[in-house]
């Protein structure tokens, strides 16, 4: 397509918790959305929701305007922008190309720099906001790129998200959601800290988090997150694997950066420790979890596969 033409054409790689609501949302604002998972199922609902089903990458992206891939890490993504049957070598010189997997800054950069010596419009547009974000579309979607590819871009951005933009060059989008995971994590563990103090203390923990949550202490942690907490439902959302995966991000650009982030680091490693517990399948407000067995309150690990679903209160 040339730089100035309309999208109508996109092709969507990875449609997992993620990636399956924002391909039906394209759909849904009225694109031509070409779909293509490593899995069957996910690629048979987007043909439900009206999209067309690829039997390959090559396949998924041949005729495209736009390509966007959303898949889980680092490994991923180069798989499937330099993979033989990937997306660089398969799409047509001006073609705008998006991954929004949240990956390394490096990877980014190394994606848009091969991208554009082939002649493609490449942005990183990682995002945040959840399943629940996906679904009713809207994400924060921090953009790394050409601020003209970002121009370009923005009817698709509008059509996934509410708070669009434009932070950097490449791999900037990347730094930028790294930021948003280290601040996460370190919320979903002092909400859950809060919660267990609150528990312990005998406090009808309702009350307090609808309190909490109209002042200074209040946050989209507590607002989406406090009630499944208080119930011990850690069904995903997103998963601890993830999120290691995200803190492993933060803490290897800090480390370049020369920086320390204490409180970071601990919260790296409290969900590492869940992880490394068997529990990475959980969400990542699992964190619960794991405080409760700091303090000698939960199941074993072996115990947690039942937390996965809303299992009751553990008693506290
Ligand atoms: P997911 O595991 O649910 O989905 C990833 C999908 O990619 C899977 O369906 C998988 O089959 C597919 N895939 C992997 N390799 C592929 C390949 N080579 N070709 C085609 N498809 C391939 O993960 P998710 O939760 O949707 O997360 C995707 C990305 O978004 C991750 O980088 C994650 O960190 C980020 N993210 C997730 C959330 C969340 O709440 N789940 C929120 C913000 C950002």
């Amino acid at each position: 397509m040339s730089t100035n033409a309309t999208i109508s054409k996109v092709a969507f790689i990875g449609l997992g918790i993620m990636g399956g609501p924002m391909a039906a949302n394209l759909v849904k604002a009225g694109y031509e959305v070409t779909g293509f998972n490593l899995t069957q199922p996910p690629i048979d609902a987007l043909v439900a929701a009206g999209g067309k089903g690829a039997t390959s990458i090559a396949d998924a992206v041949a005729g495209a305007d736009a390509v966007i891939t959303m898949v889980p890490a680092d490994p991923q993504v180069e798989a499937v922008m330099f993979g033989a049957d990937g997306v660089l070598d398969n799409v047509a010189p001006g073609t705008l190309v998006i991954d929004m997997s949240s990956i390394k800054p490096s990877t980014s950069i190394a994606v848009g720099t091969a991208g554009a010596a082939k002649g493609l419009r490449v942005l990183d547009a990682p995002v945040s906001g959840g399943e629940a974000g996906a679904i009713e579309a809207v994400l924060s979607i921090m953009v790394g790129g050409e601020a003209a590819d970002f121009a370009a871009a923005q009817p698709l951005f509008d059509a996934l998200g509410k708070t669009i933009v434009h932070v950097g060059p490449y791999g900037a989008g990347q730094t930028v959601k790294a930021a948003n995971q280290l601040i996460v994590a370190g919320n979903i563990q002092l909400v859950a800290e809060a919660l267990l103090f609150l528990e312990r203390a005998g406090v009808d923990t309702e009350a307090g988090l609808k309190v909490l949550g109209g002042g200074l202490a209040g946050s989209t942690v507590m607002a989406r997150k406090g009630d499944s907490m208080r119930d011990r439902n850690f069904k995903p959302g997103f998963r601890i694997d993830l999120h290691h995966k995200d803190m492993g991000i933060v803490s290897e650009a800090a480390r370049e950066l020369g920086l320390v982030l204490p409180f970071g680091a601990l919260a790296t490693t409290l969900v590492a420790a869940l992880r490394a517990q068997g529990d990475g399948d959980l969400d990542h407000s699992g964190l619960l979890l794991g405080l409760e067995r700091l303090n000698g309150l939960a199941d074993s690990p072996s115990d947690s596969a039942a937390n996965t679903g809303n299992t009751g209160k553990v008693n506290a």
